[in-house]
């Protein structure tokens, strides 16, 4: 285990630290004070839109920061600099577009690219649409799984969707608006027109939308209309297959035994193969003696 001696520093942002700085997802009264506070005490800001995070920047007056952008097209090169502006101790913080940063953004890399350099990294935490989604969803939140962005296609695609098919937790995706159709009836192919889906749209904005239904119904619904805005799928975690029944299992035993395997081996080898308890398998197994020595 490793620790961190400055953690409990009033705001980790005194010396060289990266500071994760969570934003709204669509409402700025969202926003806390201590993420306004840690902006306005870091030396630079990264952000993934000068333009975009400008905005946010101003309404909450912090002005005359160092911006570096690191998004897909810049982030190597940014990422490099800031490892390196980090060591020389300045006080970094970044910001994306909206959310949690590190969530399906470019801040997922950098964190791995500050902590390897054994630099320290904080966070002020708040909103992201992963959790409100899964939160607001109704289904189970004790065990979940986020598959964020699905490949676009090819074979990563086709695994990954497979995946949903026995997955036995909440699964939740993120996914964009012109893909939500054709995500919506992968899914539904895979996991089965019944499976429950939750699609959280929009939200914390003007046009929040939490829909629930089937997957079948969840086409219907997407497609009656050009999906708009921000979505988030939540899908219900497969059920799990019924157990076997007695007579499964007896004909289970009965081929075992006709390979010639003794009982006790034919029980162990049905209770690894179904999953069902040894015991109860022997039990069935000395009762299928029974049935046959009454029998003959
Ligand atoms: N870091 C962000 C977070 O913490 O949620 C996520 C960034 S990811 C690049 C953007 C995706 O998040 C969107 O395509 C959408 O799937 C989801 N998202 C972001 N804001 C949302 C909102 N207000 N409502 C629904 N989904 C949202």
């Amino acid at each position: 285990m490793t620790s961190d001696s400055s953690h409990n520093s009033r705001t980790a942002t005194n010396g060289g630290a990266l500071v994760l700085v969570a934003t709204p997802i669509g409402n700025l009264g969202d926003m806390s004070q201590r993420a306004v506070d840690a902006l306005k005490e870091a030396e630079i800001i990264c952000c993934e839109d000068t333009r975009h995070s400008g905005k946010l920047l101003s309404h909450f007056g912090v002005s005359g920061k160092k911006l570096i952008v690191i998004n897909e097209h810049t982030e190597y090169d940014a990422r490099e600099e800031i490892v390196g502006l980090v060591a020389s101790g300045k006080s970094v913080a970044l910001i994306t577009d909206a959310g949690t940063p590190g969530i399906s953004d470019p801040g997922e890399r950098l964190v791995v690219a500050v902590v390897n350099a054994g630099l320290k990294v904080s966070a002020i935490p708040g909103p992201s649409a992963l959790t409100m989604a899964l939160v607001t969803s109704g289904l189970p939140t004790s065990r979940f799984v986020f598959e964020g962005f699905l490949p676009r296609s090819g074979a990563e695609r086709t695994e990954r969707l497979a995946m949903a098919t026995t997955e036995s937790r909440t699964t939740i995706y993120y996914e964009a608006p012109h893909r939500l159709i054709k995500t919506l009836s992968d899914l539904t192919t895979a996991c089965g027109a019944v499976r429950r889906v939750v699609i959280a749209r929009e939200l914390t904005k003007l046009h929040e939308e939490i829909w629930r239904g089937t997957l079948q119904d969840a086409n219907m619904h997407f497609s009656e209309t050009e999906p708009r805005g921000e979505f988030v799928i939540i899908l219900e975690p497969a059920k799990p297959p019924a157990p076997p029944t007695n007579d499964e299992l007896l004909d289970a035993i009965r081929a075992e035994i006709a390979k010639g395997v003794s009982r006790k081996d034919s029980a162990a080898r049905v209770s690894a193969r179904f999953g069902v308890a040894k015991r109860t398998v022997y039990e069935l197994a000395l009762q299928l003696r029974d049935d046959t020595e009454s029998s003959t």
